[in-house]
């Protein structure tokens, strides 16, 4: 049996679906693969002195499978909480397999890990549900935006497809992942924002939706009490004038800049906004730290010599 070890903070890590096929990659698995090397080996040395929660995203990943199915008209479609069920599979494997390779690297050769499906919570009567706002898959040129049978919107990367995306009200299997953080698993859940599900009597059931992965992870570092919550993404941090000639990544940023920033537009719905929200809802709520960084960066963000930090 192994020991509870309560000396040892708890480091909740967000990997963004961006990270996993970047910039203009086309997202074979090997790419996938070959771009969670740097992320996972720097989680893996961190395991050495911190407690370690994986959370990732899935936009790009669940846009694709949504696609996949829209292509073959021969099989029956599945809604889209179980192409997030999926992801949370695919995704979950070659982080686990990743990470075990990467601990193995460093001779640390008995360090449980497990993935666990999740389900997380929404308000059936969620304002979200009435517009789509996620971006999710591949990048569309405008003419193939236009002409698409689904909603899409311009996103700083280009034209995407739109999903609802209800806010995360709480994760069920809380309990379960702080039981094991308790002996020092590295847990990986919450995928893709969770499968999102509503009450209905005693029971859960699905809904089509995609939950933001920021801010279920925002939830999650709460409710199991984590010490440091770190958002990593394609960029250093976050950025005022974002794109502009005079774009600056901010080091560290007050709750009350950061909710100025966000209402003069700074960090957009659907990419840069939900990790400030997410990094904002961490901070007022538990008081630790909330860092936001590129996945090349996580221990830097760490040790604080890198990424933006929002502070009290
Ligand atoms: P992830 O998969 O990591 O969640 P997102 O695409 O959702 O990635 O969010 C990260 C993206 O946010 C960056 O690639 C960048 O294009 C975009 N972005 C928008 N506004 C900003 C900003 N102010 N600072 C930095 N990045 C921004
Ligand atoms: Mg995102």
């Amino acid at each position: 049996m192994m020991s509870e070890n309560p000396k040892k903070e708890i480091l909740l890590v967000a990997l963004g679906g961006n990270a996993l096929i970047r910039k203009g990659q086309e997202g074979t698995v090997e790419q996938q693969i070959e771009n969670l090397k740097l992320p996972l080996q720097q989680i893996a040395t961190l395991t050495k002195n911190y407690r370690i929660i994986i959370t990732h995203g899935n936009g790009p990943q669940v846009g694709n499978l949504l696609l996949q199915q829209e292509c073959c008209q021969t099989v029956p479609k599945l809604p889209l909480e179980i192409l997030v069920a999926q992801t949370q599979g695919q995704i979950g494997y070659m982080l686990e397999s990743g990470l075990d390779a990467e601990l193995m690297e460093l001779g640390i050769n008995a360090k449980p890990l497990v993935s666990l499906i999740s389900y997380v919570v929404v308000d059936e009567k969620d304002p979200a549900f009435r517009k789509p706002s996620k971006p999710i898959g591949p990048i569309f040129s405008e003419a193939d935006a236009k002409a698409a049978p689904y909603p899409t919107i311009k996103t700083a990367k280009g034209y995407r497809r739109v999903v609802v995306s209800p806010k995360p009200v709480t994760v069920i299997e809380k309990r379960e992942i702080r039981k094991l953080i308790g002996m020092d698993f590295v847990v990986i859940c919450c995928g893709g924002g969770g499968i999102p599900v509503i009450r209905e009597g005693r029971a859960f059931s699905g809904v089509d939706a995609v939950i933001d992965k920021d801010l279920v992870s925002a939830k999650l570092a709460e409710e199991i009490g984590a010490d440091i919550f770190i958002i990593a993404t394609d960029e250093d941090g976050a950025a005022i004038n974002y794109g502009k000639a005079d774009q600056k990544i901010l080091r560290s940023l007050t709750l009350e800049e950061a909710a100025r920033y966000m209402l003069k537009g700074h960090f957009p719905p659907g990419s840069m906004g939900p990790k400030i929200e997410a990094a904002m809802q961490f901070i007022t709520n538990s008081g630790k730290r909330a860092v936001i960084t590129s996945i090349e960066k996580i221990e830097e963000a760490v040790k604080r010599e890198a990424g933006t930090e929002v502070v009290k």
